[in-house]
């Protein structure tokens, strides 16, 4: 399954001409044509979606390209509205799924259309995973939704613009029957890491993507950066690539789990070298020596506690502490 289309609607022009190209491009390969209205942006100096006009123009999209539409809904007010307009799936956003009052409210409406419109168009509900790293809520958000009778999606979106395999292979060990799909522009904020990420599909046996395409993402609206152009959409999706590698799934999950924490060691180290920088100038302005016997030792109680306590849980504590001796040393130096 394929989700593609421009972060937000934004004109008339800009929704055909984008999903246009899109059937161009992809041909005879089937695809879900994406684009929402209502933007939950961090600013509200931002653009904030057409709101129920654009709905018209993705009606536009169906009638005349015949492609199946999908919009974001975060109150039962845009449950209604998107559903009169026959949208044929609704996605619900990273910072909804956050909120399970929100969720619970989006199903509630759900089920209430279904029971007022008869020959509802509805083919599936959309979860992201929730902007922090909650398996477990990601998970309720799939039962909550389940209770419509709607087919529920997972899209994987990651965190911070990072992926978060833990709690994807997390939610795809609990929940295998569920379509995961990987959402790689959200995932990374950079049009230059999708294609990359793309790879992830494949490798971890993924059901898909929901891929952000604009006619011209430089002029974009909002998520200017990620966003991918038309005619790129064939060198990022496999076409003709539908097997996935299953030899080997479940040791590519756990080596991008491995991927993941190396990436977040480096940048933890990164960070406090960073720190240990700002703090070597504030000690050459204040002339103090880089060296501080008892903040070291202070440090050095608190570590072993740690790792006693680590070392219950199997791990080995002389080898962590012979790490942060490595660190500090290297800190240091810097300061020096
Ligand atoms: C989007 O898909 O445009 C969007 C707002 O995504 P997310 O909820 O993943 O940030
Ligand atoms: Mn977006």
């Amino acid at each position: 399954m394929y989700i593609l289309g421009p972060c937000s609607a934004e004109t008339r022009e800009q929704v055909l001409v984008t999903a246009r190209q899109l059937k161009e491009v992809c041909g005879a390969m089937p695809f879900i044509f994406r684009a929402g209205v209502w933007k939950p942006r961090t600013s509200p100096h931002t653009y904030q979606g057409a709101g129920e006009e654009g709905l018209k123009w993705l009606q536009e999209v169906q009638q005349t390209l015949g492609l199946a539409v999908a919009t974001e809904v975060a109150t039962p007010e845009h449950v209604a509205a998107a559903l009169k307009a026959g949208v044929d799936y609704l996605w619900i956003g990273a910072r909804t799924s956050a909120n399970p009052l929100a969720v619970q409210a989006i199903a509630d409406a759900i089920l209430d259309f279904r029971f007022l419109i008869f020959d509802l168009r509805l083919k599936g509900v959309i979860i992201k995973n929730p902007v922090n790293a909650d398996a477990q809520l990601w998970l309720g958000n799939i039962e909550r939704l389940e209770r419509t009778g709607v087919p529920v999606i997972a899209v994987h979106r990651g965190c911070n613009h990072q992926p978060c395999w833990h709690m994807a292979h997390e939610v795809r060990l609990a929940r295998p029957d569920i379509p995961m799909l990987l959402d790689p522009s959200h995932m990374s904020g950079d049009a230059a890491q999708v294609p990359m990420l793309m790879g992830k599909v494949r490798e971890l046996g993924l059901d898909g993507a929901m891929v952000e395409v604009h006619c011209d993402p430089k002029s974009a609206l909002s998520d200017s950066a990620q966003q991918v152009k038309p005619e790129e959409i064939s060198e990022i999706i496999p076409f003709g690539v539908t097997r996935p590698l299953l030899d080997g799934l479940e040791l590519n999950w756990l080596r991008a789990e491995i991927d993941e924490l190396d990436e977040r060691l480096w940048d933890t180290i990164a960070a406090r070298m960073e720190v240990s920088e700002r703090i070597g100038r504030w000690k050459k302005a204040h002339g103090v020596a880089p060296l501080q016997p008892e903040r070291y030792q202070q440090i050095v109680e608190k570590l072993k506690a740690k790792s006693a306590t680590m070392q219950e849980g199997g791990l080995d504590a002389d080898f962590m502490l012979r790490i942060w001796e490595l660190i500090h040393a290297q800190s240091l130096k810097q300061q020096e």
